[in-house]
C-alpha cells in the first residue's frame, strides 16, 4: 500500500476524482509517514463527528493532507507517551484543560461565563484511558477510585 493508493480509494470513498495534483500534494505533505501511519489518520479523520464551519461534520469531508500530518504526528506522540508514561499535552490545550465558557460542568452547574470552567482535553483523556486501560466512559470513576485509594494512603502515613 502507497500513500498515493490510499489518497486513492480515501477520494473515491468521498465520490471525488482522482486528481494528479492534490495526488502529489498528499505524497509531498505525508512522506514523514509510512503508508500504515496515514491510513490510520484517515481512519480517525472519518470517525470525527466535530462540526465545521457549515454545521457538517470534519469526518464527512476530504481531508487534506494538512489535516493528517497533525494526526500522524499526535499518533506518534501518543506512542511516545505510551512507552514512557509521561503525559504530553496536545497544541489545543494547556497541560491537558481547555477552558470553556458556556454549558455546565461534569456535576449539572452552570457555567458563568464571565469566569468560565475548565474541561479535561481529549488528549488527557486519552491518556488517562491508557493509563488505567479503560475506555473514557469508565474513566470517570476509575479517576474517583484512584482518588479514594490516594486519600486513603494519605491518611495511613499520617
Ligand atoms: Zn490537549
Amino acid at each position: 500500500m502507497t500513500v498515493a493508493q490510499i489518497y486513492k480509494t480515501t477520494a473515491a470513498a468521498y465520490s471525488r476524482p482522482f486528481v494528479d495534483d492534490q495526488c502529489n500534494a498528499w505524497n509531498r505533505g505525508l512522506k514523514d509517514f509510512t503508508a500504515a501511519e496515514v491510513q490510520a489518520a484517515v481512519d480517525q479523520w472519518q470517525r470525527n463527528t466535530t462540526p465545521d464551519f457549515d454545521g457538517r461534520t470534519l469526518g464527512s469531508k476530504l481531508p487534506q493532507p494538512a489535516d493528517l500530518r497533525a494526526i500522524c504526528q499526535r499518533h506518534r506522540e501518543q506512542e511516545t507517551q505510551r512507552k514512557s508514561g509521561k503525559f504530553i499535552p496536545c497544541s489545543q490545550c494547556e497541560e491537558g484543560w481547555v477552558r470553556i465558557f458556556e454549558g455546565r460542568t461534569p456535576r449539572g452547574n452552570l457555567i458563568d461565563p464571565k469566569v468560565g470552567a475548565v474541561k479535561m482535553c481529549q488528549c488527557r483523556i486519552d491518556y488517562l484511558c491508557v493509563f488505567f486501560h479503560c475506555t473514557a466512559e469508565e474513566l470517570p470513576e476509575r479517576l474517583r477510585k484512584h482518588r479514594e485509594g490516594r486519600a486513603k494512603q494519605k491518611h495511613r502515613n499520617e
